[in-house]
């Protein structure tokens, strides 16, 4: 029987284990890289906060290593979706050793409705799959309402999109990422995960970060807006403002705004663009 303690071992069998009796070779195609490392997926749970207790969102639980993390570091309550039907008896064998603590979507998360099934303060823990980890940032960070219903991201990214996220103006990974989710959050990486963390290794090092919804956006501007001038700036990175964002409004844009027209896009800092969205407004 499993320990009814809050944070007792769960007494499941190894990953490995569980993966060879399910037949879970990885896939590709749907981004599976697994994690065995019981101090990593630890780790992971403690940044993402599972002491506090609390509901817990993991997208892509695969065979369960984190969220088996999650649910013994202390989260009162995982709510997982899963694409890949392959990974659910195993993730139905850890339901059953924390009753009522673990709750199995299968599905999408990219077309999941997620106000219909996330409380209000839910936090956000995920080794996601690198084909659609973007896509689903971008999904919570562009929510209609803000502040949003989610209260932290606690992510894996490959390293190179972590720095695109967690970039300050003049470097080379400053793009409409870093703008978007620096404008709505604070973001930092809070440390590296090697290749050979997985299982199988994927071909980069990777790194978790953690976002926090701001209380308010970092300067007023339309979502819309300011997504429509870092595309045409980012668009054409090299060039200077006045020239990528011609069609825009221009020179005359930049001056009601207030911004050097042979700027590039990496000088500017997250309030000048969301001047720049200000001033594009109509
Ligand atoms: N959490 C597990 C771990 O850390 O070992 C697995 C992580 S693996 C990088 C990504 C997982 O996301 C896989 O189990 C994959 O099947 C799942 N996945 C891929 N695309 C998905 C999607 N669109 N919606 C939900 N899950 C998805």
């Amino acid at each position: 029987m499993p320990d009814s303690n809050k944070r007792g071992p769960d007494k499941l069998p190894p990953l490995r284990d569980v993966i060879a009796a399910n037949g879970l070779s990885p896939k590709k195609s749907l981004g599976q890289n697994f994690l065995f490392d019981l101090n990593l997926t630890r780790k992971i749970s403690r940044a993402a906060g599972a002491g506090d207790g609390g509901t817990f969102y993991e997208v892509g639980p695969g065979p369960g290593g984190l969220t088996r993390a999650l649910l013994s570091e202390g989260a009162g309550k995982v709510i997982a979706v899963e694409r890949d039907g392959r990974c659910l008896p195993a993730l139905e064998q850890i339901a059953a050793a924390w009753p009522g603590r673990l709750e199995v979507i299968s599905a999408d998360a990219l077309k999941l409705d997620e106000a219909a099934i996330l409380p209000r303060g839910v936090r956000i823990a995920a080794n996601l799959p690198y084909n659609v980890g973007t896509a689903l940032l971008i999904k919570w960070l562009t929510t209609p309402q803000w502040p949003p219903r989610w209260a932290s991201l606690t992510l894996m990214f490959q390293k190179e999109v972590a720095q695109r996220i967690t970039a300050a103006p003049g470097g080379e990974h400053y793009g409409r990422l870093s703008v978007l989710a620096q404008w709505r959050c604070t973001a930092k990486i809070l440390f590296d995960v090697n290749r050979g963390a997985f299982v199988p290794p994927p071909s980069v090092t990777s790194a978790i970060v953690r976002l926090e919804p701001r209380a308010q956006p970092l300067a007023p501007a339309e979502l819309s807006d300011l997504e429509k001038i870092t595309a045409a700036a980012f668009g054409q990175r090299r060039k200077m403002l006045r020239q990528s964002l011609k069609p825009l409004g221009g020179e005359a844009l930049l001056e009601k705004a207030g911004i050097d027209p042979t700027a590039r896009p990496e000088d500017l800092k997250i309030t000048d663009f969301a001047a720049l969205a200000r001033a594009f407004h109509h």
